[in-house]
């Protein structure tokens, strides 16, 4: 909720001000309509908050029947800045919250702050300060409209196959190692995962790349890439993945990142959808990866997309699931952030409308602003990509600390990062083809 304050009225008017207006269960028709308002100059979506800029006096005629959730008095638009949200204890960044969704808050900042400011902030094109463009949507809660689509009888066989209590137990297990990519631990935690793998009859393999030292110089790490070759069109790939490594609140430090939800929830995640889709046969291949030194810099999935492009496999992959901080609910209604480039609006809706129809429970927000994680790379070279992530992930109070452990991650944990994986093993089973296996063998199911 945003907190904005009610600035005194100054003597000399000026020309504009701005509300925030709760369109949390607004449709699609009345969102068009206050956006086009007589009274709206201009506007920004944030998900359930949408600003709207008008005539000082003139702009809340825009919105009558709407809580205003708050008011700029004095709007000044090259004051606003978007501003990516990082953890809880991030208490000093500049300016005042006037709206926050999807991973972005829009805060304003005086003239002082601007002027004093890193240059990241003042020219607005650094991954943690972005400008704003008038008319734009940063993020949306996703609406369905008309029906929902039915369900898919195979892939609601995948989605009920979810098993939240081992995927929690995984986490688990992966929380019992201090997994920084400086420590000497993440190797005892790459071997885990890789017997995962093979017990479940993938391909392994655990490539070796370098990344920065803590002390200076270089270190060899290792991603985990588990294959399950596609029946039809082994040539094409579907990537789903999550780093394992973790940190702590020092990004040099070796010791004490357990790391339960950050990232061992996604890194489980991989496992647990693998082991579900081993139970069936995708016609396209699927690489289930779990990365190193995401922490220090995406060094491990930058790694793989570097290695797609040597040997000319980039071309192979068609889609590619990341997940990080999965887990996590501040409270027991779920919300989860989808994010990729608006080139892949088509994928967002993909994962909005599965959710829809196989976990209603799930509150979509997605997000054409990514940044910070896995998904990054693949984006950069042009693949269909998308993040998905709590919505709570940045009050996440054990966030890159040593209390990241897995009785930290919360009563609403299965709840959580259950309704990420059903939605995502949905668009997964999709995407790779899944026919049932005793049916692809060529036995018809017997009869009722
Ligand atoms: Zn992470």
């Amino acid at each position: 909720m945003p907190i904005i304050d009610a600035p005194a009225i100054p003597a000399n008017l000026p020309q504009q001000s701005a509300i925030v207006v709760d369109i949390r269960d607004a449709d699609s028709a009345e969102l068009a309509a206050r956006k086009h308002d007589a009274h709206v100059r201009w506007w920004l979506e944030l998900g359930d908050q949408l600003l709207l800029v008008g005539d000082r006096g003139q702009v809340r005629k825009a919105a009558p029947d709407r809580d205003v959730l708050g008011e700029i008095v004095d709007f000044r638009s090259e004051n606003l800045r978007l501003h990516a949200l990082g953890c809880v204890r991030e208490t000093a960044t500049p300016g005042r919250l006037i709206a926050r969704s999807g991973r972005w808050e829009l805060r304003e900042l005086s003239e002082a702050e601007l002027s004093t400011a890193p240059d990241s902030l003042h020219d607005g094109h650094s991954d943690e300060w972005r400008e704003i463009e008038p008319n734009s949507t940063i993020t949306w809660r996703y609406r369905p409209e008309g029906a929902v689509a039915a369900a898919d009888p195979t892939i609601q066989t995948l989605v009920d196959s979810v098993d939240t209590g081992r995927w929690f137990a995984d986490l688990s297990t992966l929380a019992g190692w201090d997994r920084s990519s400086y420590g000497s631990q993440l190797a005892f935690s790459r071997a885990w995962i890789e017997t995962r793998f093979n017990a479940l009859g993938l391909s392994v393999s655990a490539p070796t790349f370098t990344m920065p030292g803590s002390g200076g110089g270089q270190i060899s790490v290792n991603n985990v890439i588990g294959r399950w070759t596609g029946t039809e069109y082994p040539d094409q790939w579907i990537i789903v993945g999550g780093h394992y490594d973790s940190r702590n609140a020092s990004l040099s430090s070796t010791i004490n990142a357990p790391g339960a939800e950050d990232n061992a929830s996604g890194c489980a995640g991989v496992i647990e959808l693998a082991r579900v889709l081993v139970a069936f046969e995708p016609e396209r291949s699927i690489l289930f990866m779990c990365y190193a030194g995401e922490e220090q810099g995406l060094y491990g999935s930058k790694a793989h997309v570097q290695s797609l492009q040597a040997s000319g496999d980039l071309a192979k992959v068609q889609a590619v699931v990341t997940m990080d901080m999965i887990g996590y609910s501040a409270d027991s209604h779920l919300d989860a952030v989808f994010e990729s480039y608006s080139t892949w609006n088509a994928y967002l809706n993909q994962f909005a409308t599965a959710a829809a129809t196989y976990v209603p429970e799930l509150h979509v927000t997605l997000s054409t602003n990514p940044f910070g994680s896995d998904h990054m790379p693949y984006l950069q070279a042009g693949k269909r990509t998308l993040l998905a992530i709590e919505s709570d992930y940045d009050s996440y109070p054990f966030y890159h600390d040593s209390a990241d452990t897995p009785i930290h991650v919360g009563p609403n944990a299965q709840a959580m990062g259950g309704a990420i994986l059903k939605t995502s093993i949905a668009v997964v089973a999709d995407l790779a083809g899944i026919h049932d296996r005793i049916f692809a063998n060529g036995f018809e199911p017997s009869a009722p």
